[in-house]
């Protein structure tokens, strides 16, 4: 059990460092609130389906036609009437329809006509008998099964009715809709802007790739996760580099950028030391909405406005702020490019395969790797959970999501997961 925490701990220790702050507010909470400061951008465009993956839709979409537009065979085999009583046993084969083909023979009583699947059914035909249902000699085919009136016939709107609503204004477009959309002849349509996202580093000691480093010096690690996190959103990005540790510099960056951007994220400087300046900054130049949240790792993560820019400033520990910007940022991100209803991957129950390891007092997301034991799934964490070991988020394939409440896990008992994969 982890030690009780008294209100004198808490006023004796009121940083980053206390497994419970009263002044963070928790996940769910934090989510809200920021929310409510959240709307989709107005801007929308026109472009063609093809560019479209990834796009939000801006309009409601009904259908200008049915889909099918035909009454056509969902099978390859032979179409002819069945009555309601006396099924016929043998039929007689008199043509065949392939699909693009209108026949202008009509189906009479007693006879049967070949057709390909997405044949159009000819006049009188109610019934389709797959190939492989029958015995086919000659100019006859014997019946081996009696199907149902109206088997293997798909009907005129099955799929799509004209005039229906197929699809809402924001729906995140996915290969599917792509495909819903050229099945009905659409090859335009309305989505919301992209979203213009700025970002930088800050910090005296965060060096660009590609430069020498000297001791005491980190390579700018969260310009490259950050970037990549927000093309694989598809956003549009502004790569903004580093910026020292300098109120000078690090005001007029912001300044200079919040009416080009729609949402500006900074990573670092936004905790306790005498050199985290970008809270005190976003209160001086906009406003300062939200501090600390009950998370590990990321308690300090800032959210504010400047401008009309949205502002969030995201831990400078590569790990804190990769799952800040997954578990925080990119739901608010995903509602401003004008999604709706937009939910973190699910989480689900496995099995800890060892104790992991947790103090109540914060909600964590510790890096894990699910895998497969006897037919069960099971969790196991990366290692050393520090917000700077970087090589545990590529180790990982889950997020172990513990409860704010929640004492450690015992080998064997159940915990949530969340697949990363789900984030993309
Ligand atoms: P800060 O949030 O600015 O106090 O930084 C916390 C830790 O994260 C420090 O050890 C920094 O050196 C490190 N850090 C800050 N920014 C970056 C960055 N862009 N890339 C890699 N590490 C960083
Ligand atoms: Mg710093």
């Amino acid at each position: 059990m982890s030690k009780k925490i008294t209100l004198t701990d808490l006023a004796r220790d009121p940083g980053c460092l206390a497994e419970y702050d009263p002044n963070a507010m928790g996940y769910h909470d934090a989510q809200k609130w920021i929310h409510q400061f959240i709307s989709p951008i107005k801007e929308t465009e026109i472009i063609p389906i093809k560019d479209s993956l990834g796009r939000i839709l801006s309009e409601d979409i009904y259908s200008p036609i049915d889909v099918p537009n035909y009454e056509n065979s969902a099978m390859d085999g032979f179409v002819f009437f069945q009555p309601k009583e006396n099924s016929p046993k043998i039929l007689k084969v008199t043509g065949s329809v392939l699909a693009g083909q209108i026949s202008s023979q009509e189906i009479i009583s007693g006879e049967a006509i070949q057709i390909m699947t997405g044949g159009k059914i000819p006049n009188g035909g109610n019934t389709v008998i797959p190939i492989e249902l029958v015995t086919h000699e000659n100019n006859k085919i014997v019946l081996n099964e009696t199907p149902k009136i109206g088997a293997n016939i798909r009907k005129v709107g099955e799929d799509v009715k004209k005039g229906a609503l197929i699809l809402k204004a924001g729906k995140c477009i996915r290969p599917s809709e792509i495909g819903l959309l050229a099945s009905l002849g659409l090859s335009s349509i309305k989505v919301y802007h992209r979203l213009r996202v700025a970002f930088f580093s800050t910090g005296d000691e965060v060096v660009a790739v590609g430069k020498p480093i000297k001791i005491g010096q980190v390579y700018d690690s969260n310009n490259h996760t950050i970037g990549a996190m927000l093309k694989q959103l598809g956003v549009d990005t502004i790569d903004l580099g580093i910026v020292a540790d300098d109120r000078k510099a690090l005001k007029e960056t912001l300044l200079s950028i919040a009416d080009k951007a729609d949402v500006i994220i900074t990573s670092g400087g936004v905790s306790v030391g005498a050199a985290d300046f970008m809270k005190e900054i976003l209160r001086e130049i906009g406003e300062v909405l939200f501090w600390k949240l009950s998370i590990k790792p990321g308690r300090p993560l800032a959210y504010g406005k400047i401008s009309q820019a949205h502002y969030f400033g995201l831990p400078g520990n590569p790990v804190a702020s990769m799952v800040t910007f997954y578990q925080v940022v990119q739901p608010h991100l995903k509602t401003l490019m004008g999604e709706t209803g937009y939910q973190p991957p699910p989480l689900f129950k496995v099995k800890a395969e060892s104790l992991i390891a947790k103090r109540p007092g914060r909600m964590e997301f510790q890096r894990g790797i699910l895998f497969k034991k006897n037919n069960e799934w099971w969790v196991r964490t990366t290692g050393s959970q520090g917000s700077a070991i970087l090589s545990s988020m590529t180790q990982a394939n889950c997020f172990i999501v513990l409860d704010i409440h929640l004492d450690s896990v015992d080998a064997g008992s159940d915990v949530h997961v969340q697949l990363m994969e789900g984030f993309v």
